[in-house]
């Protein structure tokens, strides 16, 4: 079938919106209609190749939509099913699946390479993080859609599939907060917004936002933030130290992805306190920590990948948690914009104008 995609091809091309010839689901796969594509900023660092960009693929990967076709021997999905494709799907065999490490799963990369659903001008396009969101159509593995009920918006579901279970995910899987604790989260977007939530879904009863963008402050602000640091005006480790009485924090999150915030996230962890590093940065940014103070001070610093999350058991609970009001997904999404709009949404999301933008099909 033919359907519209967010498609980059050449290295260093922007992004077009191309009519492509999508699959029929092959053995192992569904076909999806997309509902909702929300927009990650990790697309934006493949089109500026801060992370490896393809030189053939369809962009996005934060997906819900309804089963429209399902391949031989698929048993778990049905045509009209709604879905959740994860960017986690995991083998549950390999050595890291069975210590629990799902998103650190042996076998995803191979997930990631043999799969190109998609066509056009003579060339295969790869769907990003095997999902390829950004079309009318993808096709997926089955592991990859995840069965959601039926009554939950589809706009709002589609943030689950990478901000919000990254986000959730690093302080509830992660960092494991505990109850009456202090929490710092370095990052406003989609993805802190997540970390911020999670925090107070799990009962911290300090919340220290942290942007250099006014705006996004107020977002926090609305979803609990219970104190807001602009660092445009002023330093951020000054100021979590103060609110917290010089002491630091219990829990200090990183979900911008910059090596230097990441040194001040760990700064402002408490003696004995975690630093959760969530943002993934450019690959040559590093950022330093005294020989000194790491074994005194007895911090534990966790990288936390897609909220080490396991979508089958996470998808679940989060949607739980929404429909008892504690886990905020509708005013996350601040614009929702057509797939012809594309790449004004990107630059949108460059001038920090979303929590979250999505495009709706
Ligand atoms: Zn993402
Ligand atoms: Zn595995």
């Amino acid at each position: 079938m033919q359907a519209k995609a967010a498609v980059l091809r050449g290295s260093g091309a922007d992004l077009e919106v191309q009519t492509v010839t999508v699959d029929d689901p092959g053995p192992g796969q569904v076909r999806v209609k997309l509902e909702a594509c929300g927009l990650c900023h990790t697309d934006l660092s493949v089109m500026q190749s801060v992370l490896p960009r393809s030189d053939a693929m369809v962009l996005g990967h934060e997906g819900a939509g309804v089963v429209e076709s399902v391949g031989d021997g698929v048993t778990s999905l049905a045509p009209g099913d709604h879905v959740i494709m994860t960017t986690t799907a995991f083998c549950g065999r390999c050595l890291q699946c069975i210590e629990g490490m799902y998103a650190q799963c042996e076998r995803m990369p191979l997930n990631m390479g043999g799969n190109f659903p998609f066509h056009f001008d003579g060339i295969d396009l790869m769907p990003f993080a095997s999902i390829g969101g950004l079309c009318e159509y993808t096709v997926v593995a089955e592991n990859t859609a995840i069965k959601i009920p039926d009554d939950i918006p589809l706009v709002s579901a589609s943030l689950l599939g990478c901000g919000v279970i990254t986000g959730v995910g690093a302080a509830i899987n992660t960092a494991e907060v505990r109850p009456g604790t202090t929490c710092a989260i370095w990052g406003c977007g989609g993805v802190g917004l997540s970390v911020l939530q999670g925090c107070r879904i799990a009962g911290a009863s300090t919340l220290i936002s942290i942007d250099a963008n006014p705006a996004k402050l107020e977002y926090a602000k609305q979803l609990g933030a219970t104190h807001v640091v602009d660092a445009s005006r002023e330093d951020a480790l000054e100021q979590v130290m103060a609110i917290t009485g010089g002491r630091g924090a219990d829990y200090t999150f990183e979900a911008i992805g910059v090596g230097a915030c990441m040194e001040q996230a760990y700064m402002a962890a408490r003696r004995g306190g975690t630093a959760t590093i969530v943002g993934v940065g450019r690959f040559d940014d590093t950022f330093s920590l005294s020989a000194g103070l790491v074994a005194i001070t007895e911090k534990t610093i966790k990288g936390s990948f897609c909220g080490q999350g396991a979508s089958v058991r996470d998808f679940p609970r989060m949607l739980d948690w929404y429909r008892q009001g504690k886990l905020e997904l509708d005013s996350l999404v601040t614009t929702t914009y057509d797939i012809e709009d594309v790449a004004q949404a990107y630059e949108d999301m460059e001038a920090g104008k979303n929590a979250r933008g999505v495009v709706v099909f």
